[in-house]
């Protein structure tokens, strides 16, 4: 569902942009709003939410699904952890259409989707793993990276039940908001991706703010 914000990004408290294939981790409290904007569109933000006093709960595609009865994310979804608890909320969102199924790019997955040779390539994954071992502060490991969201990626689902990646919904200006229901660790890896449609085989910067 489309839903503009009333949100002005002049009053934004924090403001960055993350250039693509770079990663992006802070912590969120709780009743603060964060806005992830597209800022030339069809790009994919890998994101990944855990509770920043035990990150062992964390977002879990499964119990968001079920909770909501939808496999796509818009304005109302909430995202749900893996102890059932509510994590974030979206209160905005002009895009209308995140996937939450398709999990994130990685070496590995490139080399059996596309062709052996793209082993090589940089993978949401491994930006992730950057951002936990510069930050050991969050006390992450390999283990903590799991299922994810794709914010502004296109994956629908076939009648068949199949998943499809197609050409993103988003364009330059497109942006998701989310509000926190606790204090919540964000990490997002901008996609480097260059096999599949989800940034129109041009990755490009997003931008966060944030707001009290
Ligand atoms: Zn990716």
């Amino acid at each position: 569902m489309i839903k503009e914000s009333s949100l002005v990004k002049e009053n934004a408290n924090f403001s960055e942009v993350v250039p693509a294939g770079d990663y992006f981790i802070k912590v969120i409290k709780k009743g603060q709003t964060f806005r992830i904007l597209d800022l030339e569109g069809n790009q994919a933000a890998d994101t990944l939410f855990y509770n920043a006093e035990e990150p062992t709960e964390r977002y879990s595609a499964v119990d968001t699904i079920r909770e909501q009865g939808n496999v796509y994310l818009s304005t109302g979804s909430k995202l749900i952890s893996n102890e059932n608890n509510v994590m974030l909320e979206i209160v905005a969102d002009t895009c209308g259409r995140h996937d939450t199924i398709g999990g994130a790019c990685a070496t590995e997955s490139n080399t059996v989707r596309y062709a052996h040779e793209k082993k090589c390539m940089h993978a949401c994954r491994d930006s992730w793993m950057l951002a936990i071992a510069e930050n050991e502060q969050y006390g992450m490991t390999k283990r903590d990276i799991t299922h994810n969201i794709n914010f502004f990626m296109n994956v629908p689902v076939t009648k068949e039940g199949g998943l499809t990646f197609e050409d993103g919904l988003s364009a330059p200006g497109k942006y998701v908001e989310l509000q926190a229901h606790m204090d919540t660790i964000v990490l997002i890896s901008n996609c480097p991706q260059l096999n599949n449609p989800c940034n129109a085989y041009n990755p490009t910067p997003v931008e966060i703010l944030i707001w009290d």
